[in-house]
């Protein structure tokens, strides 16, 4: 005979009760675990969490299945003496909240057997949403949502939920969704007309209470598909939560929630095309510059360290640079603590401007190379960039 008996499998509704105190052992420092003779508070286990609330004022933090011992109760603090009688309160929000989502489990699962034959291999209600394991083999929007539409019908049948007490040769007569994990008596919960499992879970008196179930959404993981899902008062929730995102970003192009899907699309493929223009743009302006630059050349050698360029900026300067006849260019940009260093030339142009440019790092401290046309490179002495520049043409103009 189990040291506790279990309320909560008797009626999943029994929030306040009356027990004595069987042991009190302290746990860890603070931490105490209350055993009773009888108790209403579920404690983990089955992919539900566990009831939080109070005894006798004290703070129930959680409850822990220790088998025949009983279920222990967490608490901290002032702790009543051996056979005292103590008045538990569970907290009904999370109770049922926890039975939407488990009793909401149980129906999406069967669904997904009634529909497609894909049985639900896990189950873990998470702090804001849930997530079922599901053998679904090729997960599409399509079937995902019939099964969501044929559980929310389950659900407003208001169909009757019953708990039934079978020994191991009745079991063995009867059609169960899932296979039991232990011998002898088991505890089946009945959906009448649509579901019968086993399982230790509190669950709802009618499937009216559950009230709706969303699929937020999938992924294939590990063979099976995992299905996040919400049920209850966590699907109205997600609703407001969704719905207020959708709304804030309506409201950033000034139109209709349900009318942004089309308005992003047509916005990223207009700043595509503008993206194209920039670099036309940009191309244009680099060969503008380049006519420009090449004015001050001297030996087909142009040379110049700009302010705060950026390194893609530069090398398309360098490109339209390397398009023009016998020119070399030898680039250079600082900002506060960053020397840039791009070197290019035609192809009628002599030097290797790889080899150049990793001799010029080396001055610089840092890094930097490419190919014999065109390299690139950066280093940390940004005072002697000019000197370096300088330094580079030198050997080209002597070589
Ligand atoms: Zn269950």
């Amino acid at each position: 005979m189990p040291v506790t008996e279990r309320l909560y499998y008797l009626d999943s509704h029994l929030i306040e009760f009356e027990a004595r105190v069987v042991d009190v052992t302290e746990r860890v420092s603070g931490w105490t675990a209350i055993v009773l003779n009888r108790t209403a508070f579920y404690p983990t286990g089955g992919g539900q969490p566990s009831d939080t609330g109070t005894l006798d004022g004290m703070r129930v933090v959680e409850c822990i299945d220790d088998g025949d011992r009983g279920v222990l109760h967490v608490v901290q603090g002032v702790t009543p003496a051996r056979d005292a009688i103590v008045r538990g309160r569970v907290d009904w929000s999370r109770r049922l909240d926890h039975m939407q989502q488990h009793t909401g489990q149980h129906i999406l699962s069967q669904a997904f057997v009634t529909l497609f034959n894909a049985p639900t291999r896990g189950f873990r209600v998470l702090d804001t949403s849930c997530e079922i394991d599901v053998e679904l083999s090729e997960p599409t929007t399509e079937k995902i949502e019939r099964a969501v539409e044929l559980a929310n019908n389950v659900i407003w049948e208001d169909r009757a939920i019953t708990i039934r007490n079978v020994t191991s040769e009745e079991v063995s007569e009867l059609s169960l969704r899932k296979e039991p994990s232990r011998e002898g008596e088991l505890r089946l919960i009945e959906i009448e007309g649509f579901d019968l499992t086993p399982c230790g879970g509190t669950h709802a008196y009618r499937t009216g209470e559950v009230g709706m179930i969303v699929v937020r959404s999938w992924e294939r993981a590990k063979g099976l598909t995992r299905i996040d899902f919400v049920a209850g008062t966590r699907a109205l929730a997600d609703y407001r939560k969704a719905n207020r995102s959708a709304r804030e970003v309506a409201a950033l192009f000034s139109s209709g929630r349900d009318d942004i899907p089309q308005l992003t699309a047509h916005l990223l493929e207009e700043q595509k095309e503008l993206h194209r223009r920039i670099r036309l743009l940009e191309e244009n302006a680099a060969e503008v510059e380049a006519e420009r630059l090449l004015e001050t050349a001297s030996d087909g050698i142009v040379t110049h360290v700009f302010e705060g360029r950026d390194a893609e900026s530069l090398k398309r300067l360098a490109q339209a640079l390397m398009a023009n006849p016998r020119t070399i260019a030898l680039l250079g940009s600082r900002d506060k603590d960053t020397a840039r260093l791009v070197f290019a030339r035609s192809a009628d142009a002599l030097g290797d401007m790889n080899a150049l440019m990793r001799e010029a790092c080396t001055m610089l401290d840092g890094r930097g190379g490419g190919k014999p046309d065109l390299a690139q490179g950066g280093g940390k002495h940004v005072e002697r960039l000019d000197e370096i520049i300088t330094l580079i043409k030198s050997k080209l103009t002597s070589g």
